[in-house]
């Protein structure tokens, strides 16, 4: 078996202004279609949005989506699988501590705070550079005193409240509990950012691959295609290779 791991925004679906309005770039799901039907395949989106907000934006019923980084997943058929059930009381210590340090930032112009409970992002794009560079200077010296990873995306800061946690951690719970054997099994990971380069590093460390959509991180081994449309083909290419 084959399974693959696909981020959404970025990678399925090219990055716009409006965060509501991202969706599935018409080649992706045309692609994730052909991938779906194949018994030798399986599918799993993989979002740092929240889970309510990624699951309508793939409206295809044989593919595992997953949420909050892979906090949680829904498998073909509805079955639903959390990694945070036993996590509260930690989440509600680290919200407790950091969101009124959010709350500051977001006064601050430009700035939008999307609350997804497990983390949250502090979206820049209508920002200028001088507000962008002190909130990257306030959140960086936060996240080295509390501990606490900060990924990088396009014009966002993901900050994730559960320390230690990342689409890696979120990536091969699933990958676990599909009992995936990487003796036998191949994982390929696509991704366009820093939080997509852990997973991505994880998957290669199995003897997968790795795609990168863009070239905003640097991952030794991955393969790199420029936008959506060329993410479909290189799919489309390794199926025909293997
Ligand atoms: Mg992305």
């Amino acid at each position: 078996m084959r399974i693959w791991f696909f981020d959404f925004d970025g990678t399925l679906s090219p990055i716009v202004a409006d965060r509501g309005a991202a969706e599935l770039h018409p080649a992706c799901a045309g692609m994730l279609k052909d991938l779906s039907r194949s018994p030798a395949d399986c599918v799993a989106i993989i979002s740092s949005r929240d889970f309510e907000d990624i699951l309508p934006r793939v409206p295809l019923d044989d593919v595992i989506i997953g949420g909050n980084s892979g906090m949680e997943w829904r498998l073909p058929g509805g079955c639903r699988l959390s990694l945070g059930a036993d996590k509260g009381d930690i989440l509600q210590a680290r919200r407790e501590e950091l969101l009124p340090l959010i709350e500051e930032l977001g006064q601050l112009p430009g700035i939008e705070i999307e609350d997804k409970k497990w983390s949250i992002a502090i979206h820049v794009i209508k920002t200028d550079a001088g507000v962008m560079d002190n909130v990257a200077g306030t959140i960086s010296a936060w996240a080295l005193r509390e501990n606490i990873a900060v990924h990088r995306g396009p014009d966002v800061f993901e900050i994730q409240l559960l320390p230690g946690f990342n689409k890696s951690v979120g990536a091969s719970f699933l990958a676990g509990k599909l009992a995936v054997d990487s003796q036998h099994d191949s994982i390929i990971y696509a991704g366009d950012d820093e939080n997509d380069a852990i997973a991505m590093w994880w998957a290669l460390m199995t003897g997968g691959r790795a795609i990168v959509i863009g070239s905003r991180v640097d991952v030794p081994g991955a393969m790199y295609v420029k936008d959506q449309q060329a993410l479909a083909e290189m799919v489309q290419q390794l199926r025909g290779n293997s």
